[in-house]
């Protein structure tokens, strides 16, 4: 569904900044290979606040009962996960037995950590498959999607929260005002909201452009987000500018007046000048690199090169879009996820087989879509004789 109007203020929507070709749904993959829906994917940055964001919105049921990504599974995830809750009770001087929600708590792996250092947690995850995957592991999570409504339900029933946190969901939500009047309504009266979201301005200094797809409909940046919250009677007070995901901030929230603003969210603010630059700048830079890559696949299949793709993250569905890339130079993909293998990738439907294919069928050229894992890729496949392409942030061959 088009939507004209911004996730934050209501104000009305620019033209597109940013403009990709239409994709599928990121994380649509197939067992069988037949034709799917397309959804335009183009970035507006609303004319009132300044907040970039999708003009294209997709039911949420349809992108998030049923969610393929599983937090816990990745060690990295996990690590991060635990060394967040430590910085955190640490930072607000969270007394053991205080009381902790997680909202889009994934399978509860912030929970846990939390639960470990003698806090008492709750979760709650619209996706019913991760709900149950967390209760059956003893941290209590409900399986639904956190609106204003539903918290006073929530509240009712558990009372308010010494901490709300949410990771990697407010890039997620269709209605950021509701999700917020929710957070507010959980929150204890000197309470803290904190939140980790990728963040737009690393997202165009360093190229992380396969982030945008459609579960990602808001791309955040601080100069709209402190008048939203300071609206709804609330203040955002510090801001950690960290590495996750390339490049994210965790915010901290808390009701107007309850805690004093930290010079880091002025820091920050500054380094938002000209966003319409850098946005302007990302789009010309992912042309030029679709023209480069596409150049190098033909050639290679020209000379009778057989091409495979390492890794399909849900990303790389964006990336092979916008980049241009021909799925008839492609032989087969290959990912280590077990749920994605006997799969076809969405759209371009590319065949999807374990790791071990690499081996078996012996491609001459891998192409590594999960270009951030790149290194540990070509570390963990040293045995792979034929040549690596990493297409981002610069198009580089290894291994020649
Ligand atoms: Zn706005």
């Amino acid at each position: 569904m088009k939507i004209q109007h911004c996730r934050l203020c209501k104000g009305t929507l620019s033209e597109p900044k940013l403009k990709f070709p239409p994709t599928p749904l990121a994380n649509e993959y197939l067992k069988d290979p037949t034709p799917q829906e397309l959804f335009p994917l183009e970035v507006c940055v609303c004319t009132v606040c300044g907040h970039y964001q999708l003009n294209e919105s997709v039911d949420p049921a349809r992108l998030f009962r049923y969610y393929q990504y599983v937090a816990g599974h990745s060690a990295v995830n996990k690590e991060h996960f635990v060394r967040y809750a430590g910085h955190v009770v640490e930072r607000f001087a969270l007394p053991e037995g205080s009381a902790v929600l997680d909202i889009a708590s994934n399978d509860g792996i912030l929970l846990q950590a939390f639960k470990e250092r003698g806090m008492r947690v709750l979760g709650i995850d619209p996706a019913e498959n991760l709900a149950a995957l967390a209760n059956a592991n003893g941290i209590e999570t409900i399986p639904d999607f956190f609106t204003e409504a539903k918290a006073l339900e929530m509240r009712a029933h558990y009372g308010t929260f010494d901490l709300v946190t949410a990771n990697n969901v407010f890039a997620h939500v269709p209605d950021l005002e509701d999700f917020a009047k929710g957070v507010q309504v959980m929150l204890a009266p000197r309470g803290v909201f904190s939140f980790e979201v990728s963040y737009f301005l690393d997202v165009c200094d360093k190229t992380l452009f396969d982030t945008i797809y459609h579960e990602h409909s808001s791309y955040h940046t601080l100069t709209p987000l402190v008048p939203f919250f300071k609206r709804l009677g609330m203040e955002l007070f510090d801001v950690e500018h960290i590495e996750n995901h390339g490049g994210s901030v965790r915010v901290f929230v808390t009701r107007a007046g309850a805690r004093p603003v930290e010079l880091q969210v002025a820091e920050l603010l500054a380094k938002e000048q000209d966003m319409e630059g850098k946005v302007a700048r990302l789009g010309v830079k992912v042309e030029e690199l679709g023209q480069a890559l596409r150049a190098k696949l033909n050639e290679l299949k020209s000379a009778g090169k057989r091409i495979a793709i390492f890794g399909v993250p849900a990303k790389a569905t964006t990336l092979i879009y916008a980049l241009g890339i021909d799925e008839r130079t492609i032989e087969f993909a290959v990912d280590d996820t077990t749920l994605k293998q006997g799969t076809y990738t969405p759209g371009k439907h590319i065949p999807i087989l374990p790791s071990n294919a690499i081996y078996e069928r012996k491609p001459d050229v891998l192409l590594v879509l999960a270009w951030n894992f790149a290194d540990s890729i070509m570390q963990k496949h040293a045995a792979f004789t034929g040549t690596w392409i990493v297409p981002i942030p610069e198009l580089k061959e290894y291994g020649i």
